[in-house]
Order: C-alpha cells, then structure tokens, then sequence
C-alpha cells in the first residue's frame, strides 16, 4: 500500500469539460491538493466556430487557446492517457517522444470526448472530411481552394463540376452550419476564377431524416432552415443516406450517385479507446454514471462530457452531448469533489438548458432560447454576440470580432497551402471508376 502520497486529482481531456472542471477546482480546493490535466492536445478547441474557419471567415488560431494559459495553478501536461490501472489508482501516460510514465490519483476525472467516425459509411474513411479538430477545419478549407485551382485547370467539364461539388452528410447542427458556410464561401470566391464562369459551385446536404436540426425539436425552425438553405443554393435531399462513398462519388439509398469532389461526413462518433479500455459499462458508447457523476461500480472514478452519459435530473433524461452541458457538469462536479474530499454527501447533476443556436450561412441562424425560437438575421446577430461571449480570452474575442468585421468589405483569403487530405491511390475500384468516368466524358465529348 502506498503511503505519503499527494492529494492530487487527476483530470484527462483538455477540452471543454476538462478545463472547466481545472479551472473551478483551483476555486474550490485547498492549495496543498495538486491539479493535473493530462491532454493530447495543448490547447482546447472552440468547436462552435470551427465551421467559420472552414469558410475562412476567422483564421484556425483564433479558436483554439492554450490550456495553460486558461488555468492558473493546474498543472498541465501534454501526453496521451494509455491505461487506467484502477486497483493502484494510476494512470499510465504516453509522452509526445513515445516515452511512457505513470501519476498516482486520488481521484480521476475522464473528460476524453470522442472522436468522429466515419468507418460507418464504406468507402469514407479514406475519403471523408470530419469536423472535430481544428485541424480538420483548416485541412476542409484548404482542400475547398485547391478543388477550385484544379477545377480551373481542369479541360473536362463534368470533372470541373465533380471539383465543385461538395457533398455534407448529415443535416444535424454541425452538418447545417458548415454546408452554409461552405456554400457562402464558393460562392464569394466563385469570381476570383474566371476560367470557371461557366460552372456552378454546388453544396448538396443529405439528411436521413424527415427535418433537418431534430435536435431543436421545433418543426417551424426546421422548415425555416430548409427554405434558407435551399435558398442559399444548397441542394437538400431528405430521407436520404449515403451507402457507399468512393474518391469520385457518393453512392445513396436511393441508387443515386453524386459526383463529388469533396464528401464531409458530420454523422458517427466513436467511443475513446481509453473509455473502451476500462470495460466498464458503456450505453452509446459512452460511459454510465450515477447522477453525480461517479463512474458505475467505482468510488473515485468520474466522468463528464461527451464521452460520458449522465443522468440530468432536471428531466431525468441523459444529458446531451454538447458543450453546455459539458461546462456545467464540469461546475457541479468541482462541487462533488470538493464533498468527496471532505466526506460530505455529493449532489446529483441538474441542468436546465439554455437553448440551442445554430448559424446555417448567408447571415442566417435559428436559436431556441429559454423556449423563446428566433430565426433569421436577428437569430444570427444573437449567435455571434453569444458565441463572441462565450470564446475564451479576451485577445481571442478581439481578434474574431475584428475578423469578423474584416470579413464585410473584403473577400475570403484563397490561399491554399497545398493538397492535404491523402489522395486515392491509383489503384483499386476508385480509380477504375474514376478513369471510367474520364473515358466516358472522353466519348461523350467526341461524338
Ligand atoms: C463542429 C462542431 C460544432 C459544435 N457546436 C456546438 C455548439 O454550438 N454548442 C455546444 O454546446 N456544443 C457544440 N458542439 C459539441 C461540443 O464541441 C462538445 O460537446 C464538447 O466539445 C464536449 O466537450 P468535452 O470536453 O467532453 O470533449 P472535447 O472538447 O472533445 O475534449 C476532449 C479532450 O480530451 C482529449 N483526449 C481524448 N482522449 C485522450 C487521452 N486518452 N489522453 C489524453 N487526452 C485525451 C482530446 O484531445 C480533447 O482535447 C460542437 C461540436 C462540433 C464538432
């Protein structure tokens, strides 16, 4: 048995459960009790904002803020948690170099998140463009110009419309929000290519279900948010999946294929292998909880945010996984730990939820406020001035405002820093059918 230990707690994840949770025990506890966040990534991303940096209305740094610069006395430390060894209290951590260590805990918190899958559609892995990190957004914009730089050297013209056709699967918040902002960004740059005048950029949203945004819950702002897409010029085809995707083409239900040069997938998370790891019970992939967010079966385990499944019992129904709720778990449990320290009863988690935003491009947001639905510009002016409120650090906030600002008189910066996402190997099916619809145009175009 380990004697002499320090009272440290242990939180993994730096997003934004973690470092709310870091930064409300530095309130709560006494100095002497260690706070350790153990991230793989340095900083905590603004996942809000990142479909405005795919369409190069804000730059990537704007929306990403180091985690050390958020909190005070935490300690922090950049390395990928590997295994929780539960019975000695430990966790076992892999360091940028590879290297392995381990940290004692009193109590661990799990913050992990998750991460997107895109396996669930054949085909995507490879091809697909997920939006979770903030890599992903600049990696989509960047690949966004470049299809447009090939299309503009391209002679054959069905191959320059594939280029120009952007497929977004999945027609929940985030799939909304960046098929808007993609579909306001083509058209912005459209006339910085003239060798392109003929052709029409396209954004073609799928959606398996009856209405778009099911997470409002609110019909009207579904039809809303519909009309203006399609107004927008974004293709919206409902009760619609995606069954196949291939480098050139997304294969649906219907037997419809789409020529496409890009395919965003905003649908499917994946359970973090280290949740996975524990082999404790999961439901949705994520981890059960009893309602103060105590690990099931286990005394000084907890959980919070994405990756966990929390009973709210405000309405006795799991919590959603969104970053509301991510932020006020983070608040209460602070709470409970501060109890646990001091053997004092925990209380269980109870929130009602502000309501939900979502900016769906050309200056256009639906919001459900204390119940109170807004729609349109208005809805879009509230989104900014809430999302400008809630971005982390005042230097962030000065910076987005002033981009934002910039982004009324001028046009979108084009620059594309080369091809990023992996390119189809030229070999296999994809290829065949990429060279058999070039031979096909070929024909098409003698005759
Ligand atoms: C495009 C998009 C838009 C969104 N918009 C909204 C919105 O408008 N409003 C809203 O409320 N929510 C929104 N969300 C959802 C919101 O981002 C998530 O609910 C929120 O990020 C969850 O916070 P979290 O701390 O649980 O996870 P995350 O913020 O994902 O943080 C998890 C952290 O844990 C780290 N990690 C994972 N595994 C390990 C490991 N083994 N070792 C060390 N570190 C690890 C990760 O690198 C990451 O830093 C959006 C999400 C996306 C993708």
């Amino acid at each position: 048995m380990k004697t002499d230990l320090p009272k440290r707690i242990v939180i993994v994840g730096g997003g934004f459960a973690g470092v709310t949770l870091a930064q409300r025990l530095e309130r709560l506890l006494p100095a002497q009790m260690e706070i350790i966040v153990l991230s793989d990534a340095n900083h905590l991303v603004f996942t809000p904002m990142l479909p405005e940096v795919v369409g190069r209305t804000i730059s990537p740094l704007h929306v990403v803020v180091a985690g050390r610069q958020l909190t005070r006395r935490t300690q922090w430390l950049e390395a990928r948690v590997s295994r929780i060894d539960r019975e000695n209290n430990e966790a076992h951590y892999v360091r940028r170099d590879g290297t392995t260590a381990s940290i004692h805990y009193a109590h661990l918190a799990l913050a992990c998140g998750s991460t997107a899958n895109l396996a669930e559609i054949p085909g995507l892995a490879s091809r697909g463009y997920a939006l979770k990190t903030v890599t992903d957004a600049i990696v989509m914009g960047n690949d966004l110009i470049g299809n447009f730089e090939a299309a503009a050297t391209e002679p054959e013209r069905e191959a320059r419309q594939r280029l120009l056709t952007v497929v977004v699967i999945g027609g929940g918040f985030s799939g909304v929000e960046v098929a808007g902002h993609i579909a306001d960004l083509m058209r912005a740059i459209h006339r910085f290519y003239p060798e392109l005048k003929n052709e029409t950029p396209r954004v073609v949203l799928l959606h398996k279900g009856k209405h778009l945004l099911p997470e409002l819950h609110h019909e009207s702002l579904s039809s809303f948010t519909l009309h203006k897409l399609r107004q927008n010029g974004i293709k919206v085809q409902l009760q619609t999946t995606a069954q196949k995707a291939t480098s050139v083409a997304v294969h649906l239900s219907s037997g419809e294929r789409i020529e496409t040069g890009m395919i965003v997938c905003t649908v499917g998370t994946e359970t973090p292998p280290l949740i996975k790891s524990l082999g404790l019970p999961l439901e949705k992939g994520r981890l059960k909880t009893d309602p103060d967010m105590k690990v099931k079966g286990t005394t000084n385990l907890w959980t919070l945010g994405d990756c966990s499944l929390v009973p709210n019992a405000y309405d006795g129904r799991p919590c959603p996984a969104t970053a509301q709720f991510a932020m006020q778990q983070a608040r209460q449990l602070a709470e409970n730990l501060k109890c646990a320290s001091r053997d004092v009863a925990t209380k269980p988690f109870s929130f009602r939820s502000r309501g939900m935003l979502a900016s769906i491009g050309h200056r256009n947001a639906v919001a459900v406020i204390y119940g109170v639905k807004f729609s349109g510009f208005f809805a879009w002016f509230l989104w900014r001035g809430i999302y400008l409120a809630k971005l982390p650090t005042l230097s962030r906030k000065l910076e987005v405002a002033i981009s934002w600002a910039c982004s009324i008189p001028f046009p979108p910066n084009i620059v594309q820093l080369g091809q990023s996402k992996q390119q189809p190997a030229k070999a296999g099916s994809d290829w065949a059918e990429a060279q058999s619809i070039k031979t096909k145009h070929h024909h098409e175009y003698q005759t």
